[in-house]
């Protein structure tokens, strides 16, 4: 699957330039673009064209008829016209390097029968269709006719409907562009219809119920991507969303709100909502199944935290991580695929911080908020972020509570992994370096058992206070041992 964008996204009036934006598209990872030849001028092409190839992006060209190129028309005149239209906009395409020429080919845009049998129209269209797309297809381009909704169209809105139009055409280089925004509006069940036509659809146009970019309305993207893999679509899903009103192209689009404000900022939200459908964030499960292992091994290991607990401070540690650690293992549970691994982290950090309370939500959450705040734009973690979390927490840490290593607490657990993993040579991948962390955060919590305690009420047993491991220590390598379990992210 590719993913695309509709330039017009970009555009108040609908012959705006849209060069300058071409950079930012490929740098957010779109793979092409989606440009329309409504008005356009050949000389704004070329060097549209040309920035295109600089930046190694695909195009794919989209154009409407209007009534005066109307190939469903009654009158011969406007048909003939319709197709040396179309016929030169398919030359476009080819210049410009597309493969596709999509949009609304078969009848214009917001134009209605007015009591003229479907079928009429439908034979003459499709007549038309039948010579502009053997001319197409001689120049290797797939024409795909865009499926509407009643309100902007009666001549085809579903597509069944769609399927049954090019079974009077049959060429296999005409297909449809299936629409979110119309199949919203027009099919049943959107994931189903696109399942029953998969092999009439040659494109898609991705957007929201309301024309934002995917994944800021409600349509059910998973179940129609989960489709979409399971035939191994392999076309285009180019997202064309409107964001700004109050000009030409947003009026016409009956678009009486802002979007979003930024047009590029919307384009990478979409761009990172579909990518991850597209590609899902393996990291999520990985995150789940740490879940399920942390809330395991701290049932397991509850009471002796707590034994551990009472003999240096009010014995309820272990009950009190059990509590957060549950928490945070509900709510990995029902996180939805396409969230970040800092979102995953969050979750974890946030779930402790509202569920231990007192003085150790704050302090255990820690590792996890912090985390999340280094892998901020992170897609894939490596054995330096794991580094570069521990430094943070062990900065952190001391900020909350000033203590360092030494003191007998969770930080000389932290210490240790990170000793351990300063200690790595080469640069390593985040399986091992959990693997060197977890040794290192088994030494860290070993090590508190010949400590004095200096820190929380254990400070108070003074020179008793040796011989006993930290139970903050304790749940520290805990937590990397179930990040070890987890296994391969
Ligand atoms: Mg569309």
């Amino acid at each position: 699957m590719k993913l695309g964008i509709h330039m017009s996204m970009f555009c108040k009036r609908w012959t705006d330039d849209v060069t300058k934006y071409l950079e930012p598209i490929k740098a957010i990872g779109f793979d092409g673009v989606e440009l329309s030849l409504y008005g356009a001028d050949l000389k704004a092409l070329n060097a549209v064209s040309k920035e295109l190839n600089r930046l190694d992006l695909d195009v794919n060209c989209g154009i409407g008829i209007t009534a005066e190129t109307d190939i469903s028309s009654q009158h011969k005149e406007i048909r003939d016209k319709g197709i040396s239209f179309l016929k030169e906009c398919i030359n476009v395409a080819v210049s410009m390097g597309a493969k596709n020429l999509s949009g609304v080919l078969c009848a214009p845009w917001q134009s209605f029968s007015n009591g003229e049998t479907r079928s009429e129209r439908w034979k003459r269209s499709a007549d038309c269709m039948t010579i502009i797309g053997s001319y197409a297809k001689q120049k290797g381009i797939q024409l795909n006719a865009e499926v509407l909704n009643r309100f902007e169209s009666d001549f085809i809105n579903t597509l069944e409907e769609g399927k049954e139009f090019l079974e009077m055409i049959r060429l296999p280089n005409v297909k449809l562009l299936a629409d979110t925004f119309h199949m919203n509006i027009e099919e049943n069940d959107m994931t189903l219809a696109v399942e029953s036509n998969m092999d009439a659809i040659g494109y898609m146009h991705c957007c929201e119920n309301h024309r934002g970019v995917p994944g800021t309305g409600h349509l059910s993207w998973e179940s129609l991507f989960k489709v979409l893999k399971a035939h191994n679509y392999d076309g285009w899903l180019t997202i064309e969303s409107f964001v700004l009103s109050g000009n030409e192209v947003g009026n016409a689009l009956s678009l009486w709100r802002d979007m979003g404000r930024e047009p590029i900022k919307e384009a990478a939200k979409g761009f990172s909502f579909l990518n991850v459908l597209r590609n899902p964030n393996n990291y999520v499960t990985y995150f789940k199944r740490c879940g399920k292992i942390l809330k395991d091994l701290f049932e397991e290991n509850c009471q002796k935290l707590c034994q551990l607990d009472a003999q240096a401070g009010d014995g309820d540690h272990g009950t009190t991580i059990l509590r957060g650690i549950t928490a945070a293992y509900e709510d990995l549970e029902v996180l939805q695929p396409t969230v970040t691994i800092s979102e995953c982290f969050k979750s974890i950090g946030y779930a402790m911080l509202r569920h231990m309370g007192g003085a150790s939500g704050p302090i255990f959450s820690t590792l996890f908020i912090q985390a999340s705040i280094v892998t901020k734009e992170k897609s894939d973690l490596v054995g330096q972020d794991l580094l570069s979390i521990l430094e943070a927490t062990e900065n952190a840490l001391f900020d909350l509570t000033s203590t360092q290593p030494g003191e007998k607490t969770m930080v000389d657990s932290i210490h240790g992994a990170l000793t351990a993993l300063n200690d790595m040579e080469q640069a390593i991948g985040w399986e091992e370096a959990v693997k060197v962390a977890e040794r290192g955060s088994r030494q860290g919590r070993d090590a508190t058992i010949e400590m004095i305690a200096s820190k929380g009420r254990a400070k108070y047993l003074g020179e008793r206070s040796k011989g006993i491991m930290d139970a903050g220590a304790m749940s520290c390598s805990l937590i990397f041992r179930a990040l070890l379990l987890a296994g391969t992210p």
